[in-house]
């Protein structure tokens, strides 16, 4: 088991008479890639800004490697955070950029001379060879070696995103904080951009804790994933412990299940859904055995078929009511003694 880098105890957050967030406990493992997902507002970039040190709690405890460090300001953590605006200086070029940051970090954590020093060396441009070697280091990572003299205006939003994740890691960071990192993307470039960053998080061997509310983009990125609703976590595990076992209803919708029933446990284990079908062979948690529950069908899990199978265990007469082609799959809506189902059909080549 790796080392635990980050442990929250307790936090809360309250904003004026709001309570943002409301007990957080959470630990961050050292390498790993922690996704924070949840609807809008629920409290993850709260979160995200407590361990920055932008934010500080209204009660609990934020452990650094076992500190507490909740009244230390930002600069003097080891955490850097990449923006979803990415906050590139216009008038710096790339490699500019990622300089600005090892030698803010050095001045902010030098003596008197040491301060002066770097100074001089911002204002005449120079950097030590050491420096120089870091940032062409972190170019390299990037790819974006070829683009080393482009002002910020001169590149791609993707180029961008890179750039600014280069300037975050070119201070060694013990972890990086994502906020919406590709909100400013389209969806392709999302898609694409996403995988860089998985990829160049572990050819970096960096703590990595990421906030969306994406639910795609979190399952295929992280190690593990919080899922949060209304200041508190809902759920925490690996992305197919949360895909096949939401721990409830709102962890069920927001991991896509697609058709949330209430239901009924039955005597007999059957599963009466509203509207009277009776399902068997249910996979119900012993400690659901017994009365009202939701039922959670995914819709790629439901076949359709034009033969009648009488009689045959959860099988029933619906009626196709609508067909979207969506690419891969196609999604039908079926009613089913008045209810709805949502059911997504694979399309084979
Ligand atoms: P989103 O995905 O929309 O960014 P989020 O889950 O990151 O949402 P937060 O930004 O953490 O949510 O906000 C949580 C709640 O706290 C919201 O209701 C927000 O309005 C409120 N909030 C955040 N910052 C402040 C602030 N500085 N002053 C007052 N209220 C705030």
């Amino acid at each position: 088991m790796m080392n635990k880098l980050i442990e929250l105890k307790n936090l809360t957050k309250n904003f004026d008479d709001q309570q943002v967030l409301r007990g957080i406990n959470l630990d961050i493992y050292e390498k790993e890639f922690l996704t924070l997902l949840g609807p809008s507002g629920c409290g993850k970039t709260t979160t995200l800004r407590i361990i920055a040190g932008f934010e500080e709690p209204s009660d609990g405890e934020v452990l650094f490697n076992g500190i507490e460090i909740s009244k230390l300001p930002p600069y003097k953590r080891e955490v850097n955070t990449v923006f979803q605006k990415y906050a590139l200086f216009p008038h710096l070029n790339v490699q500019e950029n990622i300089a600005y940051s090892l030698m803010a970090k050095r001045y902010r954590q030098s003596g008197l001379i040491g301060k002066a020093a770097t100074l001089w060396r911002s204002i005449s441009g120079s950097l030590t060879a050491e420096d120089k070697k870091a940032v062409h280091e972190v170019l390299d990572m990037v790819e974006l070696k070829n683009y080393a003299l482009r002002l910020p205006s001169q590149l791609s939003g993707g180029q961008q995103q890179r750039a600014a994740l280069a300037r975050a890691l070119v201070t060694k960071p013990k972890i990086l904080l994502f906020d919406e990192p590709l909100g400013a993307l389209d969806a392709k470039l999302r898609l694409k951009m996403r995988e860089e960053i998985r990829h160049i998080q572990r050819q970096a061997g960096i703590t990595a804790l990421y906030v969306t509310h994406d639910q795609e983009e979190a399952l295929a990125v992280s190690d593990r994933l919080a899922l949060m609703d209304k200041g508190q976590i809902v759920q925490i595990g690996q992305p197919e412990e949360l895909y096949s076992k939401p721990a409830n209803k709102f962890a069920a919708e927001f991991i896509g299940f697609g058709n949330i029933l209430a239901a009924t446990v039955n005597e007999d284990k059957t599963v009466s859904l509203e509207g009277g079908l009776i399902l068997q062979n249910v996979n119900v948690p012993p400690t659901l055995a017994k009365g009202k529950i939701y039922a959670a069908i995914r819709p790629e899990k439901l076949k359709l078929s034009t033969n009648t199978i009488n009689g045959s265990p959860n099988c029933f007469t619906a009626k196709v009511t609508s067909r979207m082609f969506m690419g891969n799959f196609i999604k039908y809506t079926v009613l089913c003694q008045s209810q709805i189902f949502t059911v997504n059909i694979a399309n084979a080549p």
